[in-house]
């Protein structure tokens, strides 16, 4: 049987406010533990929660920026589940009216593109963190709490069952990490736990436009790991289908050792826990004109950034997409084209050596060495004549370890691109008396074997002979 995977995402994103949701304690990740607490978010007896201002603000920009219907009347509900991370044993989220609703997110993959709708946004809080005393609770004889994280603001993000491969998963993904990380509400530092995806997957024959048993993966915090745990789980359920089985709706772990996805327990239906209004907060209402000021107030997003850079740049979509899925590397993109570099040079040299220098040793491009007016400088020189493509990369290298700029590491290390003619015909000439084959080939109409030469003089004059001129000159003198 042939089968087409379905998958939904339900993304939660920790928003960088300064305080925690309902109380004034600090959201700053690593503190030692149970140190950011306080009776509101120990939940102890008597107390009640403020709601902080600033997580409204955030989570109605993220729904504006993807495209969701702002709710002006929304509520808190609780929502109830008996373990320790959480010390009230309810959580204080929203259930029936949520922030925001119905948006959407457009995504491109293989060239193909495609639209996911956002079934809600909803602001919750987060739980706190048990540390096991063993590798897992199983194999533990005990277990701390901490309550740093508990009551650090929450988004989740809940994505209609829209997607149809890992790839599609990774690009929604992709999206959304870049869309709130551009508004500026969150870190989405996936590796802290700030940005994480429960995945949600099921299996249908193709053409069946019912959805199947879906089982569900927690807190997957990487990529990789969601495009592992998708590509696994939709194996196993075809495996399990094709041997006439059934697909049980569970939960189930990702363990990244072993490659493999574990049943957990059976999944909770929602009246599994009794949502009821939470009495401790008023309703929180938005006006029109608060909303549009808020839109307003939105920098220009991924995909209009895109857009721009394909239209007044002539960049390729894909090259645009790359440029564009991080703030932080457009704006470098934007700085190295004000100061007055080819947009599309430009462009080749950061997703180029810039990348994969930034790659090499674990920076982001906000601690780049080469700075962006370096980079244009360094380009300028090119575009003059100054150095060729091949010397720039020796130059960028140099700024990379030195930070000087570019005129001063081509005139301390004699780097500057020969251009006259007197300066080389030496060369040229020993070179076409050393090489009597290829200039015979060449004089006999294989004009292909000029290129020997030239690799010989660039290489004599260590790269710094300008080529064309070489080119030119070779063919004079072989007529
Ligand atoms: P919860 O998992 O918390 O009970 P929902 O019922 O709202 O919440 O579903 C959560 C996610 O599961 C959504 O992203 C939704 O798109 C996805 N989903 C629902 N049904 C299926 C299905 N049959 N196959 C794959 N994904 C599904
Ligand atoms: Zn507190
Ligand atoms: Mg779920």
């Amino acid at each position: 049987m042939d089968y087409e995977a379905v998958i939904g995402l339900e993304i939660h994103s920790e928003l960088k406010t300064n305080t925690k949701i309902f109380c004034g304690c600090a959201t700053t990740f690593g503190a030692e533990q149970n140190t950011h607490v306080c009776p509101v978010c120990l939940g102890l007896p008597g107390v009640l929660p403020t709601i902080n201002r600033r997580v409204v603000e955030f989570a109605i920009k993220a729904g504006l920026a993807t495209n969701c219907t702002i709710n002006q009347y929304s509520k808190f509900d609780r929502k109830n589940y008996y373990y320790p991370d959480l010390p009230k044993n309810w959580q204080t989220s929203q259930y029936e009216l949520p922030i925001a609703e119905h948006g959407w997110v457009d995504i491109d993959v293989d060239g193909q593109h495609k639209r996911v709708r956002l079934t809600r946004i909803h602001m919750e809080e987060d739980a706190g963190k048990l540390v096991h005393s063993g590798t897992t609770i199983k194999d533990s004889d005990s277990s701390n709490v901490d309550y740093n994280r508990t009551g650090v603001p929450l988004i989740e993000i809940v994505s209609e069952p829209d997607m149809s491969s890992a790839a599609e998963a990774r690009a929604y993904m992709e999206k959304i990490k870049s869309i709130l990380e551009y508004i500026d509400v969150s870190n989405c530092r996936m590796e802290e736990g700030n940005l994480r995806a429960d995945i949600n997957v099921s299996l249908r024959p193709v053409g069946s436009t019912t959805l199947g048993t879906r089982t569900e993966m927690k807190n997957i915090n990487s990529f990789k790991a969601l495009e592992d745990a998708i590509n696994y789980e939709i194996e196993r359920q075809a495996e399990v289908l094709d041997e006439g089985g059934k697909i049980v709706q569970e939960t189930r772990t990702w363990n990244p050792e072993r490659g493999i996805t574990q049943s957990m327990r059976s999944k909770e239906e929602a009246h599994d826990y009794r949502y009821m209004p939470e009495p401790d907060l008023p309703p929180i209402i938005t006006s029109a004109e608060e909303i549009e000021e808020f839109r307003r107030s939105l920098p220009e997003l991924p995909d209009a950034r895109r857009q721009r850079l394909i239209n007044s740049f002539g960049l390729s979509e894909y090259d645009a997409g790359i440029i564009t899925s991080s703030r932080a590397m457009a704006e470098y993109f934007d700085a190295v084209v004000d100061e007055g570099a080819d947009p599309k040079i430009a462009a080749n040299w950061i997703m180029g050596d810039l990348s994969k220098n930034l790659n090499a040793d674990g920076l982001t491009i906000e601690q780049s060495p080469v700075e962006a007016k370096r980079l244009a400088q360094m380009i300028a020189l090119i575009d003059k004549g100054t150095i060729s493509g091949k010397i720039a990369k020796t130059v960028f290298v140099e700024m990379w370890k030195s930070k000087d700029a570019p005129d001063k590491i081509v005139a301390d290390k004699g780097l500057v691109q020969i251009t006259d003619t007197s300066a080389i015909e030496g060369v040229v000439d020993d070179v076409i008396a050393k090489n009597p084959k290829a200039v015979a080939e060449y004089k006999s109409g294989k004009k292909k074997a000029i290129g020997a030469l030239v690799g010989q003089i660039m290489k004599a004059t260590k790269g710094k002979a300008n080529p064309q001129l070489v080119n030119q000159m070779l063919a004079q003198k072989l007529g």
